[in-house]
């Protein structure tokens, strides 16, 4: 249809109001930024039933793609609203061979490169949800940006928005809210999404990493947990003949921290050593400072010294990502460390609609066997709550079995490791086959994409 052709139906009359509509377009948008309900106004159809799901790490890319496949639509016209600082799902898991330099084109061997590219560790969620939004449908809603206050009796969450020129905050309404903020590595160290940005600053921080190790002679890692472990191993394995690798340990041998017996210490010793890893046991390093190109460490401890590296790595200490949660509902306990007081229904105490999955939950050790375990329970809780909702029945939830057995699975370089399942000691040719070959990175791509999680391939 040609302008001509419509022409002369169009009065003054009307246009006016249209040129109006036009001329304050920029300023509905804004108001609509800032709007307390967020995610309605921006629906094609308002939905009957919003789920926001906070934080884009496993638990809540995979809960954020189970609700949106498996709710039936006789239940709820369900909107999900994705918020995060991370538009791609970083599979942190595979993090400590991502800090070595990378060839993209044969990573995902044991005989490739040493590193993992970005292809291996990002996987852009944007292309993985298009397929709910089919058809003009607006089921599903990305939100680039950080949970910055949650206020349970509004049911509104403020989130500062990520990119852009200014900054933003928006509030954001839920009918139903999903915490799966999980949790952060101290030190500003790109084992998961920055705390200080989101997915371009973490790949920009891992980038330097790469840049600084292929470039150094001395390396040293600080830290006795599985992070520091199995940073070192890579390190190891990649450069134990060039290149001066140190792991620094506070406690008497690595993954000691976890209360595994002492042959799996020792193990996880012999195999570092084995690589060309130096272990310095019963030694914290005290403080750090930057003298020209070297980064000069205080030891304390069994070795009271100063080091003098070219790189060194914090990979110890966990923080949960629990600060936008009003106190009331955090577990403040030396156990619970802030992270949110959880029901075994998986909901937040005194708070029905709120619902925590992984790190951020205060029901087990944070790991991503348990995540996955939680996971499980979780979606087919939310069927049954939204199918309630739907009937204005109440709903019966069931309890997760939230085990606390020992399961500890660490990779050495690509060629084994060690751990430990309740008492058993965990042989290293079986991490090679369940973990240290791929470190995950041969399945990230369909959790990304909603098909599968680490334990269940029909998801
Ligand atoms: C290097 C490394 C290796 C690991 N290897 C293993 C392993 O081999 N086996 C194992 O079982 N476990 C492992 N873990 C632990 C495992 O990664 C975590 O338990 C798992 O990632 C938890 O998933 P999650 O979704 O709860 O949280 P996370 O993966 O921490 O994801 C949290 C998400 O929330 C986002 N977020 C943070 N703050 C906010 C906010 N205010 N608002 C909105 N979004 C926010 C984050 O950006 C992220 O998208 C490893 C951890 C690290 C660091």
């Amino acid at each position: 249809m040609l302008l001509d052709d419509i022409a002369p139906y169009v009065t003054p009359y009307y246009i006016l109001p249209s040129l109006l509509a036009l001329a304050a377009l920029p300023l509905l948008r804004k108001a609509t930024r800032s709007s307390p309900t967020f995610a309605a106004q921006t629906s094609a159809a308002m939905p009957d039933h919003t789920v926001v799901v906070l934080g884009a790490g496993f638990v809540g890319v995979a809960m954020a793609h189970h609700l949106l496949k498996h709710t039936p639509a006789d239940v709820a016209s369900l909107k999900v609203v994705l918020v995060a600082p991370n538009d791609a799902l970083y599979w942190n898991v595979a993090a400590p061979r991502g800090f070595l330099p990378a060839d993209d084109d044969k990573v995902d061997s044991a005989k490739g490169t040493p590193g993992f590219g970005d292809d291996k560790l990002f996987y852009p969620l944007a292309p993985l949800f298009a397929k709910y939004n089919a058809s003009g449908a607006a089921r599903f809603e990305q939100l680039v940006g950080r949970a910055t206050r949650l206020d349970p009796d509004a049911q509104t969450v403020d989130v500062a928005i990520i990119g852009g020129t200014s900054s933003t905050t928006t509030t954001v309404a839920y009918d139903t809210l999903l915490v799966a903020t999980g949790s952060d590595i101290v030190g500003g160290v790109p084992f998961k999404i920055l705390s200080s940005g989101g997915t371009a600053e973490t790949k920009a921080a891992l980038a330097a990493y790469r840049a600084a190790i292929g470039a150094a002679k001395h390396i040293v890692v600080a830290g006795g947990g599985m992070t520091g472990v199995e940073l070192a191993g890579e390190l190891g394995s990649a450069y134990g003949k060039t290149k001066a690798i140190q792991l620094i340990v506070s406690e008497a041998a690595p993954l000691a921290v976890y209360g595994v017996k002492d042959g799996v210490q020792q193990q996880a010793l012999g195999q570092l050593k084995g690589l060309g890893v130096t272990v310095v046991a019963g030694t914290r390093v005290a403080g750090t400072e930057v003298q020209g190109q070297k980064t000069v460490l205080t030891l304390e401890g069994k070795t009271s010294d100063t080091l003098a590296t070219d790189v060194y790595i914090p990979a110890f200490g966990i923080t949960f990502n629990t600060q936008f949660v009003p106190a009331k509902l955090l577990d403040t306990s030396a156990t619970g460390k802030g992270r949110v007081r959880t029901r075994k229904t998986l909901q937040a105490e005194g708070y029905d609609n709120i619902f925590v999955a992984g790190d951020a939950a205060n029901l087990q050790a944070p790991s991503l066997k348990n995540a996955d375990d939680q996971v499980q329970v979780l979606s087919a809780q939310l069927q049954t709550y939204l199918k309630a909702l739907a009937a204005k029945e109440p709903a019966a939830l069931s309890e997760f079995p939230a085990g606390q057995g020992l399961v500890v699975a660490v990779s050495i370089g690509p060629g084994g490791g060690t751990g430990q399942v309740g008492s058993w000691r965990l042989f290293s040719f079986l991490l090679w086959v369940l973990k240290a070959r791929f470190l995950g990175t041969n399945y990230a791509g369909e959790i990304a994409a909603g098909t599968r999680t680490p334990g269940n391939s029909k998801w």
